[in-house]
């Protein structure tokens, strides 16, 4: 480990868009921040999605400037592809851990980016950031708007050949590169370590993994995105155009069966987006949505749902129980009709499941004896939620964004900017 402890007034763990508006309002209040994102690049989930409800603004015309502006605070210090852990208070309130970088193999301050390595590498996998629709070399960018733009090697899937070493015009490869530890002190603790997807294979009467056509949102959510897979909205098992599209709300959300029985928030406001979108993209398609209830409830949302039925999309009040594959891919949705009682049937030609919102259970072990309490959920507990939503069981470690439960964007730059006011309080008092 590094014997030189780095200082700062605050750290940050997690860079979706929670993490960066908690930075940035630290580091215009003249704090030092480093801002810690276990993923090659920051930017989190928001980076990957098309445009936002209820508005329709392109998501990454939003999310890129606050990148760049993050990584360009002459206050932040990004570390990519780390993370910070073991961490405990001392006695005079301040807060020490260790930092981890992973090794990218690359020289990040040498690689621009060229994507020659990429090029030349012959080892093929599925590309996670675009939720394995296509696949991604070992050696990579991981996506085109990735911030830092460069390279990494997925050291578990090269094969060593060399080739992208000899490629490289910038001498940058570097596979002597070692895990590095250093002790990082800080003042005060931002938890924005984000959510995670629930995974829908685990409800195995949707048949995802088992029916091609079945996809997830947020498989949707990337065929519609400027930097898509594909040129157009394509079924997966044989890359037809769809025409008649169904969605299944609530999948991972509300469901006790599975032990899930928290509102996602987020699944009817982005399906009631994606309807649209798929409207626009696909004039001549027919978009079901399969609801419980249609959860409307932010400023304009109503408004948002009430213009999508307009344009077409219908909304069907009905219990998805079981979906099977005709030979020729299509779908056969069973559900029980909710207004009658009486089961029915209707055949699709892609179904979307809109996969719920969980915890992401790393918040719990950030801190040495797992010291950061999570609620019954497993979210980040929020000890005085009324009063002051971004405090936690630990004085002087704030959360923000969904590391403390389901919610949308706004609502996560609300609650960033709380922590970050808190921390500041914190700091001040402290000092
Ligand atoms: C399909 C879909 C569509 C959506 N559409 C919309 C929409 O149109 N409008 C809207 O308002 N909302 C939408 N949302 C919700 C939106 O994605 C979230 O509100 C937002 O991403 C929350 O941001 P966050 O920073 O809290 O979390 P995240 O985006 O999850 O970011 C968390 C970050 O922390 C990092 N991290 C995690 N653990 C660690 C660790 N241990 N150490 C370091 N870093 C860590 C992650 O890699 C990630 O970069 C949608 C969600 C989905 C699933
Ligand atoms: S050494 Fe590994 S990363 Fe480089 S080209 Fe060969 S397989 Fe790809
Ligand atoms: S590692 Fe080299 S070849 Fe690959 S993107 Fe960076 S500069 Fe280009």
């Amino acid at each position: 480990m590094s014997q030189d402890n780095e200082k700062y007034d605050a750290i940050v763990i997690g860079g979706g868009i929670a993490g960066q508006e908690s930075a940035l309002n630290l580091a215009d209040s003249d704090q030092k921040v480093l801002l810690v994102e276990k993923d090659l690049s920051f930017g989190g989930k928001m980076i990957h999605l098309s445009k936002v409800f209820p508005t329709l603004d392109c998501s990454a015309c939003i999310t890129t400037p606050k990148m760049s502006e993050t990584a360009r605070h002459p206050n932040i210090t990004i570390c990519t592809y780390s993370e910070f852990t073991e961490i405990e208070k001392l006695p005079d309130g301040t807060f020490t851990g260790i930092l981890t970088r992973h090794p990218r193999y690359v020289i990040e301050k040498d690689c621009t980016g060229c994507q020659d390595c990429e090029e030349v590498c012959p080892s093929v996998v599925e590309d996670q950031y675009q939720y394995g629709m296509v696949g991604r070399k070992a050696a990579y960018v991981p996506f085109s708007i990735a911030n830092p733009r460069i390279a990494a090697i997925d050291i578990e899937n090269c094969i060593l050949c060399g080739a992208c070493e000899r490629a490289c015009p910038a001498d940058a490869i570097d596979f002597t590169q070692k895990t590095e530890k250093t002790r990082v002190n800080a003042g005060s603790v931002i938890v924005a370590t984000g959510f995670r997807l629930f995974d829908p294979a685990v409800i195995r009467k949707y048949g995802l993994g088992k029916y091609k056509n079945v996809v997830t949102s947020m498989q949707m959510e990337r065929q519609l995105v400027p930097t898509r897979p594909f040129n157009n909205v394509l079924r997966p098992k044989d890359a037809k155009v769809p025409d008649n599209i169904a969605y299944v709300l609530c999948v991972g959300s509300r469901d006790l069966t599975i032990g899930s029985p928290v509102c996602s928030q987020v699944c009817c406001m982005y399906s009631v987006k994606q309807g649209q979108l798929l409207m626009g993209a696909l004039p001549m398609a027919d978009v079901t949505v399969y609801y419980l209830h249609v959860r409307a409830f932010g400023k304009g949302f109503e408004e948002f749902y009430q213009q999508s039925r307009g344009m077409g999309v219908k909304y069907v009040k009905g219990k998805v129980g079981t979906i099977e594959e005709k030979e020729n891919g299509d779908l056969i949705l069973r559900y029980e009709d909710i207004r009658d009682g009486s089961v029915k049937e209707e055949t699709h030609d892609l179904v979307v499941l809109s996969v719920g919102m969980l915890p992401n259970p790393e918040a719990g072990s950030l801190f040495a004896g797992n010291a950061l309490e999570l609620d019954e959920f497993g979210y980040v507990r929020q000890v005085d939620m009324l009063k002051n939503p971004a405090s936690t069981s630990i004085e002087g470690v704030f959360v923000a964004g969904t590391a403390s439960g389901p919610m949308d964007i706004p609502d996560s730059i609300a609650s960033s900017g709380a922590a970050a006011a808190e921390a500041l309080s914190y700091l001040k008092r402290k000092r």
